[in-house]
C-alpha cells in the first residue's frame, strides 16, 4: 500500500509489457528484455518523476509537451528532461511496435510509402540498417512521416523526432543495452534481425494515425 500511494503521486508510468520476456527470442533474448524494460526503461522514469518533482508546473504536461519544448524548461532539469523524458517517449514506442512477425512484411498504404519514399523495402531496410550502424555510440534510428512522405533518421542518446514536433512511427534501439548480451559488439547483425520483431500491423496502425497529423 505504501508503495501504490508512492506511486500515485508520480506522473510518469513504467507501462507493462505487453508480452513475456522471451516472446521475441530468439531475435532478442529475454535477458535482455527483462533489464531493458525494467531496470533501463524504469530508470528513465524514475530519473524523469524525479526532475519534474522538482518543478511542479511541469508534471501535468505529456512527453511531447516537455520534449517539444526543451527550450522553455528551468535549465536546472532540461538535460534530465531531454535524456529521461525522451528515454520513456523511445521505450514506450518500442516495446509496442514489436512482435515476431515471421518474415512479414509491411501491406497496403504503408507498404506503398516505402516503395515510394525508398524504391523497396529492402533498398528502405538496408538505408535504415546503415543508419543504425553509423550512429557513433548510443542512439536511435526512427521513421516519421514528414508531410506524407517517409523519413529515416537516427538521433543520438534518447534524443527524438518529438523535440522538433514530430512523433516516430517505429524506430530502432541502437544502445549496447539493446543488443550486448547476445550480439556483443555485432550492431550490423542485431539490425538485420530486427526486422524479423517488427509489429507491421502496429506501425501501420500508427502510420496511419500520425500522417494526417
Ligand atoms: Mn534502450
Amino acid at each position: 500500500m505504501a508503495n501504490e500511494a508512492k506511486d500515485q503521486k508520480y506522473p510518469f508510468k513504467l507501462p507493462a509489457l505487453e508480452y513475456d520476456f522471451d516472446a521475441l527470442e530468439p531475435v532478442i533474448d529475454a535477458k535482455t528484455m527483462e533489464l531493458h524494460h525494467d531496470k533501463h526503461h524504469k530508470a528513465y522514469v524514475d530519473k524523469l518523476n524525479e526532475a519534474v518533482e522538482k518543478h511542479k508546473d511541469l508534471q501535468s504536461k505529456t512527453l511531447a509537451e516537455l520534449l517539444g519544448n526543451l527550450d522553455s524548461a528551468p535549465e536546472d532539469v532540461r538535460s534530465a528532461v531531454r535524456n529521461n523524458g525522451g528515454g520513456h517517449a523511445n521505450h514506450s514506442m518500442f516495446w509496442t511496435t514489436m512482435k515476431l512477425n515471421e518474415g512479414g512484411k509491411p501491406s497496403g498504404s504503408l507498404a506503398s510509402a516505402i516503395d515510394s519514399a525508398f524504391g523497396s523495402f529492402d533498398d528502405f531496410k538496408t538505408k535504415f540498417n546503415d543508419a543504425g550502424v553509423k550512429q557513433f555510440g548510443s542512439g536511435w534510428v526512427f521513421v516519421y512521416s514528414d508531410g506524407g512522405s517517409l523519413k529515416i533518421e537516427s538521433a543520438p542518446n534518447q534524443d527524438t523526432p518529438l523535440q522538433k514536433g514530430i512523433e516516430p512511427i517505429f524506430g530502432n534501439d541502437v544502445w549496447e543495452h539493446a543488443y550486448y548480451l547476445k550480439y556483443n559488439n555485432r550492431r550490423p547483425d542485431y539490425l538485420k534481425a530486427w526486422w524479423d520483431v517488427v509489429d507491421w500491423v502496429a506501425v501501420a496502425a500508427r502510420y496511419e494515425k500520425l500522417r494526417g497529423a
